[in-house]
C-alpha cells in the first residue's frame, strides 16, 4: 500500500509518494498548467501520481489515500476551497469531490501553513514539541497551530489565518479586502514595496541598485534588502526594523493567547535566517507579556518545501 501527498501551488505541483510509514519513496515536481481549469489541474496531479507510482513499481490500486495542501481558505463543512490567492479558477470549488472522482481515491485537503506546521511539528525543527505555532513569511504571512499535540483548525477549517491579523489601521489594502493585515505590513511582499518606494524616492543608492538590476523580473525583493542591511545600509536596515515590528506584534498576539512553547519560521523571507530572526525575537519580547516569552524558543523551519507534504502524509489515516 502507497499513500500521495501533493502540495499544489499556483506555479508547481509537488507531488510524493510513501509507503505504509509514510517514507517517501519517490517525488515529483511540475508546473502548474497556467490559467487552466481545475479539472485539467486535477489531470496534471494524477499524471504525476500515476508516473510516481510507476517509477516505484507499484499500480493505482495500491494507493490508499492522497493528501492535498493548497494556499487559501479550505472550509472543512463544505468540504470547497472557498478561496485562493494562486489559483484564482479554484474559487468556490468543492476541491476534495473533485479530486476523489478524479482520482479514483480518498483524497483529503488542508490548508497548506496547516500542512508545514503539521510537517514540521511531526519531522521537522517543532519534532517532539506540544504547543507550537508555525508561521510561513513569504509573499504573503500563513500560520498553522499545534496545540497539544493536534492541529488546530477552528470550527470550519479556517483557524491559522495569521496573515490577516489586523496590524496598522492606517495600512494598505490587502488581497482579502482588509487594510493594513500582517501580511501588508511584514511579508516579503511588505519588505520588498517599501524597499521599492525607498528606491525611487532616492532615500537609498544601494536600493535603488537592486532594484534597477532586478527591473526585468519586478524589482527588489526581501532578500535584497537583508543584503543592505548587512552590508550596512540605514534605509534597508529601518525597513528591516520596521517590518520585523509589525511581525513582532502579530506573533506576540499570539503567544499571550495560546502559550507556544515554540514557534517555527518558514518561507522564503526565513532563509535571512538570524537576520531576520535576531531582530524578531529582540522586538517579540518587547511587546510579549514576560512570563509567556521566557521559556519560548523561536527558530527557523527546518524542512523547507518539503514541510507541506510531510504534514499530509502525517495527516493520513492509517
Ligand atoms: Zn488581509
Amino acid at each position: 500500500m502507497f499513500y500521495g501527498a501533493i502540495d499544489l501551488g499556483g506555479t508547481k505541483i509537488y507531488t510524493v509518494i510513501s509507503d505504509e510509514q509514510g517514507k517517501i519513496l519517490a517525488h515529483l515536481r511540475t508546473a502548474t498548467a497556467k490559467d487552466a481549469s481545475p479539472e485539467v489541474v486535477a489531470l496534471q496531479m494524477r499524471d504525476s501520481l500515476d508516473a510516481l507510482l510507476q517509477e516505484i513499481g507499484g499500480v493505482p490500486d495500491q494507493l490508499t489515500g492522497v493528501g492535498v495542501c493548497v494556499a487559501g481558505y479550505f472550509d472543512r463543512i463544505s468540504r470547497r476551497l472557498v478561496y485562493s490567492p494562486n489559483l484564482q479558477k479554484w474559487e468556490d470549488i468543492p476541491i476534495e469531490g473533485l479530486l476523489t472522482e478524479c482520482f479514483g481515491v480518498s483524497v483529503k485537503v488542508e490548508n497548506d501553513a496547516n500542512a508545514a506546521a503539521v510537517g514540521e511539528w511531526a519531522a521537522g525543527a517543532a519534532k517532539g514539541k506540544k504547543d507550537v505555532l508555525y508561521l510561513t513569511v513569504s509573499t504573503g504571512i500563513g500560520a498553522g497551530l499545534i496545540l497539544n499535540n493536534r492541529l488546530y483548525r477552528g470550527s470550519r477549517g479556517l483557524a491559522g489565518e495569521a496573515g490577516h491579523i489586523p496590524v496598522n489601521p492606517d495600512g494598505v489594502i490587502c488581497g482579502c479586502g482588509r487594510s493594513g493585515c500582517l501580511e501588508t505590513e511584514a511579508s516579503g511582499t511588505a519588505i520588498a514595496r517599501l524597499a521599492a518606494q525607498a528606491a525611487t524616492t532616492g532615500e537609498s543608492e544601494m536600493l535603488l541598485a537592486y532594484h534597477q538590476k532586478k527591473a526585468s523580473t519586478g524589482g527588489i525583493e526581501a532578500q535584497d534588502v537583508f543584503t543592505a542591511a548587512k552590508k550596512g545600509d540605514e534605509t534597508a536596515q529601518r525597513i528591516i526594523h520596521r517590518t520585523t515590528g509589525y511581525l513582532a506584534m502579530g506573533i506576540a498576539g499570539m503567544i499571550n493567547m495560546f502559550n507556544p512553547e515554540m514557534i517555527v519560521i518558514g518561507g522564503g523571507v526565513s532563509q535571512a535566517g538570524e537576520a531576520l530572526l535576531e531582530p524578531l525575537r529582540e522586538q517579540i519580547k518587547s511587546r510579549a507579556i514576560p512570563a509567556l516569552t521566557e521559556h519560548l524558543t523561536i527558530k527557523r523551519a527546518s524542512l523547507g518545501t518539503e514541510s507541506g507534504v510531510i504534514g499530509m502524509l502525517n495527516l493520513q489515516e492509517r
